[in-house]
């Protein structure tokens, strides 16, 4: 566990910040790019719409404010000169973030948690629409006609986490966003961005050995080939619908099985696997040979609630099926647990700071991705965080006091404000400015 794990990794980000590109020009630099940044970020940090408001009120009296003090800010910029700030810094200025939350979490202990299938970790790869608008829109948006004649401008983002079945806490990587591509015909889509994805950030990942999870989309074989180069490996969605050569060697095969019975509170559910080795993915020659495998759970009626099937490169057997199974199956986790929480649990995208013109959208999705990995890192390597949350219950709670204790007191360090919230410690007294 590190206690300092929170503070090293923002102060990461405000060297990051620092070398934004700064288009002003002469005096008008009162803010820092740095403070711009962490501005914005300690907004989805916190979780909190008006932590800047709160603090800026706070500063009056006392001259100092949790964003100098946890966010080691100097000034607090308003939403409107963030908003101008951030909207020409492109979005990769902030993906080295991710390493340093990774390495974070590597340092403090916290990857072994994520391994699965002796050794490998699961990347979940999926795409995400995180704007939607038929009002605003910027040259950034991506757009599709709606049956009732009205133009729909949209942002989405190809996502990648590190997930585990069983394992509660996703981990952000870096995002590659959808957006209309400078010299290309066809409007941008999920398969090339994932394709971008793999060709930006496959080879540094592939020392954690990673198993590439995706849904039918990505179980063609250009993106299993291209998860291959780099010595990876791939557990892809791959439905019948989508595979029909694949799906009629299989018609007629002898096709091996097995089933367990799993009590789930006072019934039993029946878990049955299928699997073969060795099957051509798609028609010719050239095809990719894949080992594909089935979960069918059944209730206890027997009435079946749930099937999917997968291939992968990994060898396929009865005694690990059942964890291939889980681990294909964990990528749901990437959109209940990354997205979700990003979209209903207090990291809504854009209350404050509008949808710019040129790459905001883009930057506030980053911010609060890495927002949401420094807490996955806090959660799982920081005693004192960790004890905090444990306080509160739930999540929410958590990020509740967080809010409430922070618009009135002002807390030295992270160290101060997590004993208060985590051991009841008594607020450490600051004097009034
Ligand atoms: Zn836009």
């Amino acid at each position: 566990m590190l206690p300092v794990a929170l503070e090293s990794l923002i102060a990461a980000l405000k060297t990051l910040c620092a070398t934004f590109p700064d288009r002003r020009t002469g005096g008008n630099t009162v803010y820092e790019m740095a403070d711009i940044g962490l501005a914005a970020f300690a907004t989805f940090f916190m979780q909190s719409p008006s932590f800047l408001a709160h603090q800026t009120a706070l500063a009056r009296g006392r001259g100092t404010s949790n964003c100098q003090t946890l966010f080691a800010m100097d000034r607090v910029p308003t939403d409107n000169h963030i908003r101008s700030m951030l909207d020409p810094v492109p979005p990769a200025a902030l993906l080295p973030m991710f390493d340093k939350t990774l390495g974070m979490l590597e340092v403090g202990g916290g990857l072994a948690a994520f391994q699965r299938l002796d050794g490998h970790v699961l990347i979940a790869l999926d795409g995400t629409e995180y704007f939607c608008s038929q009002k605003l829109s910027c040259p950034n948006c991506s757009s599709r006609a709606r049956a009732n004649g009205k133009t729909e401008h949209f942002h989405a983002m190809v996502s990648a986490a590190l997930v585990a079945p069983g394992h509660v806490r996703a981990l952000p990587l870096e995002p590659e966003f959808i957006v209309p591509q400078d010299g290309a015909e066809k409007q941008d889509c999920e398969a090339r961005a994932t394709h971008r994805w793999l060709a930006a950030h496959g080879p540094k990942y592939a020392r954690l050995k990673p198993i590439y999870l995706g849904d039918d989309l990505s179980s063609r074989q250009a993106t299993c080939e291209a998860v291959q180069a780099f010595g990876s490996h791939f557990l892809f969605t791959a439905k019948p619908s989508s595979h029909k050569t694949l799906y009629s060697w299989l018609d007629g095969a002898e096709v091996p099985a097995m089933e367990n019975r799993i009590k789930q509170g006072a019934r039993f559910v029946t878990h049955r696997y299928r699997w073969l080795e060795g099957l051509p993915l798609r028609d010719g020659k050239d095809a990719l040979l894949v080992n594909w495998l089935e979960i069918e759970i059944a209730d206890h009626a027997g009435k079946v609630t749930y099937r999917n099937s997968f291939v992968t490169d990994l060898a396929v057997s009865k005694n690990n099926v059942a964890e291939l199974a889980a681990c294909g199956r964990a990528r749901w986790k990437i959109e209940n647990e990354s997205f979700n929480t990003l979209k209903t649990k207090g990291y809504n995208l854009e209350h404050n700071f509008g949808h710019g013109q040129q790459h905001l959208s883009a930057v506030l999705a980053t911010m609060n991705l890495i927002a949401f990995a420094m807490h996955t890192v806090a959660d799982l390597v920081d005693a004192a965080w960790a004890a905090a949350r444990a306080a509160a219950g739930a999540r929410r709670r958590f990020f509740e006091d967080l809010r409430a204790i922070t618009t009135y007191l002002v807390f030295p360090t992270w160290a101060a404000l997590l004993k208060t919230l985590g051991y009841g410690a008594l607020p450490p007294a600051i004097p009034d400015g």
